[in-house]
Order: C-alpha cells, then sequence, then structure tokens
C-alpha cells in the first residue's frame, strides 16, 4: 500500500492557525477590547424568507405518501436545472438542463473536477490565489505554473502566448483581490484557451456582487466559452448559503477534448461517486431563482455592498492603493509606507483592533498587501472603517 505521495509537497497550512493564535494572544490580553473581524470570507445575513419557504416545501413534501422523494437524479433535479437554466437565459446565455449539475458548493467541485484530467497536465493558477486551486493541483500530481498578478495590471493578468496550459483556473470577480475581468479580457482567455486546446475553470462564486455592465456574470456570456469552460458556481455567497450547502457547475455539451464530451465523462463521475444533493436543499436552492428570492437575495447582497461603498470612501480618504469592492465583497489594499503583510495585521489588530486577512496567505505576489472582507454587519463595518480611517491620518 502506498500513500498518495503529492501530499508531502502541499505547503504547511499555518497562516489561518497563525492569524488566529496572534488574535487570540491580543484578546487574552485585552479582555475589554472588541475586535472589528474583518477578515472572513463567510457571510453574516441570514436565508432569505423566500429561501426558507423553499426549504420548508421540501420538508413538508417528504413528510407525505405523495410527495415523498427517495433517491434523485445524482446529477440533479429537473426543477432546478430548468430553474437556473431559465436564470442564465435573462443574460442572454442559453443552456440546456442537462449541461447543469447541481451540487454542495464550489468548494467540493474544485476538487472533484480534477476527475475529468489526466495528472500530468499542467495546471495555469493566476497569482495571488485561493489556496484550493494550487492545493487540489498539488494533490492531484499536476505540474503548476503562476501567472504573477500586481499593481500594473490591476491584480487581473492576461494571457501570455507562449505559456503552455491544459487547465487554467479563472476567478473572476477573484478571491482574495475583487478584481474582476471585463467581457474583452475575459474573451482574450477564452481565445487562448481554444487555440492551446486547454480548459478553463472559471469560478464564478462571487458574480452576484457584480455591478459594472462590462463584467461578465458568467464566461458563457463569451463567444467561444462553451468550446473551452467548465463554470463554477455557488449559492454560497450569492444568497447565504455557506452554512446550508448548494451550488452548481455547468459542463457544456459543446465541450469536448480528445473525441470525448466532458459533460458525458463528468455524467460518469457523478453517477458514479455521488448520489446526489437533498431534496430539501434543491427546493431550498429553486427559490433563489424566483422572483421574490431574487428580490431578496439582492438586498442582502446590497447590505454587503454598502459596507464596501462605506470602505472604499475610507480607503480613498486614506490615499490608499486597492482593487475590488465595486464587483467583489473584497478590497485588497497595498499596504502603506511598504509594510509588510503580517506587519500591516500587527498594526491594525493592535492600533485598531481591527482584524483583516494578511495578503501572503494567497501566495506569490501577495506579499504587502492585505484583503478585507466586507461581510459583516454594518454597524461593524462602518464603525471599523472609521477606526482604520482614523489610524491612517496618524502614520
Ligand atoms: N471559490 C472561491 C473563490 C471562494 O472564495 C470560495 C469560498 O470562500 C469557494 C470557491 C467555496 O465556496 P463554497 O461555499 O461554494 O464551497
Amino acid at each position: 500500500m502506498k500513500l498518495n505521495p503529492y501530499f508531502a509537497d502541499l505547503d504547511e497550512s499555518y497562516f489561518f492557525s497563525e492569524m488566529r493564535a496572534r488574535t487570540d494572544a491580543y484578546a487574552a490580553m485585552h479582555p475589554d477590547e472588541h475586535l472589528y473581524r474583518m477578515g472572513i470570507g463567510d457571510v453574516t445575513q441570514p436565508l432569505c424568507p423566500a429561501v426558507i419557504q423553499g426549504l420548508m416545501r421540501g420538508v413538508r413534501d417528504q413528510s407525505t405518501m405523495e410527495t415523498f422523494h427517495g433517491y434523485l437524479f445524482e446529477c440533479g433535479t429537473d426543477f432546478l436545472r430548468s430553474a437556473i437554466a431559465e436564470h442564465y437565459a435573462t443574460r442572454g446565455v442559453t443552456l440546456f438542463p442537462e449541461e447543469i449539475f447541481i451540487t454542495s458548493g464550489a468548494g467540493d467541485e474544485i476538487g472533484a473536477l480534477g476527475d475529468l484530467f489526466s495528472s500530468d497536465n499542467t495546471v495555469l493558477v493566476t497569482e495571488p490565489a485561493y489556496p484550493a486551486y494550487v492545493d487540489t493541483s498539488i494533490m492531484g500530481g499536476r505540474r503548476i505554473v503562476h501567472l504573477p498578478s500586481g499593481k500594473a495590471d490591476g491584480f487581473l493578468p492576461m494571457p501570455v502566448p507562449d505559456l503552455k496550459a491544459d487547465l487554467i483556473f479563472l476567478c473572476s470577480p477573484n478571491n482574495p483581490t475583487g478584481a474582476a475581468y471585463t467581457k474583452a479580457q475575459l474573451k482574450e482567455w477564452v481565445d487562448y484557451a481554444n487555440t492551446q486546446e486547454a480548459v478553463i475553470l472559471f469560478d464564478a462564486a462571487y458574480e452576484a456582487f457584480i455591478t459594472d455592465s462590462d463584467v461578465p456574470h458568467s464566461i458563457f456570456e463569451i463567444d467561444g466559452a462553451e468550446r473551452c469552460a467548465i463554470e463554477i458556481c455557488s449559492l454560497s455567497k450569492t444568497a447565504g448559503f455557506t452554512g446550508t450547502r448548494c451550488g452548481y457547475t455547468i459542463v457544456p455539451n459543446a465541450l469536448i477534448r480528445n473525441g470525448q464530451s466532458l459533460r458525458a465523462l463528468w455524467v460518469r463521475s457523478r453517477t458514479t461517486k455521488t448520489n446526489g444533493i437533498s431534496y430539501i436543499l434543491q427546493r431550498g436552492a429553486e427559490a433563489v431563482f424566483t422572483p421574490a428570492g431574487q428580490a431578496q437575495t439582492k438586498a442582502s447582497i446590497a447590505v454587503y455592498q454598502e459596507n464596501a461603498r462605506i470602505w472604499m470612501d475610507a480607503l480613498d480618504r486614506a490615499g490608499l492603493w486597492y482593487t475590488g469592492g465595486r464587483n467583489a465583497p473584497y478590497i485588497w489594499v497595498a499596504c502603506p509606507n511598504g509594510r509588510s503583510s503580517w506587519a500591516m495585521f500587527d498594526l491594525l489588530l493592535t492600533k485598531a483592533q481591527i482584524i483583516v486577512t494578511p495578503g501572503v496567505g494567497f501566495g506569490a505576489c501577495s506579499e504587502g498587501f492585505f484583503r478585507i472582507s466586507m461581510f459583516s454587519e454594518p454597524s461593524e463595518a462602518s464603525a471599523a472603517a472609521e477606526r482604520f480611517l482614523s489610524l491612517m491620518q496618524t502614520l
């Protein structure tokens, strides 16, 4: 028996434990001080009433002989796949329900989709990156090429023709930078992938935060993407499902590699490795796509967007460089006066009691930046922004 040897290539995941250790040590020494937690990428607003009604309908259906459901089709129910297809149609994207796979969230899919690809493929990861892209690629034994980004390109790296890759992770709007590709920029990526016969794994977990009209919500708004992309999406941030768990992955019929339909292979994988998502959850998820669900989830997102507006105003007044906030619940800020990410973390914790995420947790080209999450309660976000600005004015 041999274990997967690639686990040995993973970096120690000390980062979040270090953040916790520094925060706990400070809190223990200052028990009377309130901490403003602006580091956590988790929602705070509850599920909306329409979703609760959908979930309750699911529960009620399971209670009578006539409406009870046992095992469902592993790839998702017709009602939810159709609801998502209709939602995409409102954006001008035509999908067949069979191209939509109902999942337990984007995180599970980022790892699971590796099933479709040989371990000797090369993976392109734009940096800084959501850590799962790197770690799942390492666990799968795949070689990674890192494409750096920075202030000069606004943390929106573009394809480099000589850089060869088989799989490409793109996340827009991005975690951690909050930067979002325009249609024209994504078209360049799609053309690059089609030329190379690569496959883009497009993480659209934050699409619900987009406000700019030239930023696409789905990669399938781009011509040619149906021939090179898989979209991973989630209701976690769209509708507050981080603890409820439901998402969807789109594998288009037109996506063919080596003469094989990736959609057909994915059906084969899912019908072997899962028994699908619970009926009750799928009824809750269906409600997100009703007019009431759309209005109510948008109202929750507006709360986070207002936090972002307040923080962007504070950052503008402090004269700091940042990306994000406009189309994402994250703001990625350059540390003032050449400070390191951890020095900035310590400064904000000890002088303003604000907890942010040091950039260095997100890999290459993240040093010297920090991430502020907009998911906190509005009163916390605005009080923290005020404290932040006061501290910056003393530097
Ligand atoms: N992708 C990105 C970029 C994320 O930031 C997250 C969660 O924070 C996920 C995927 C995982 O989302 P889910 O809750 O759907 O598993």
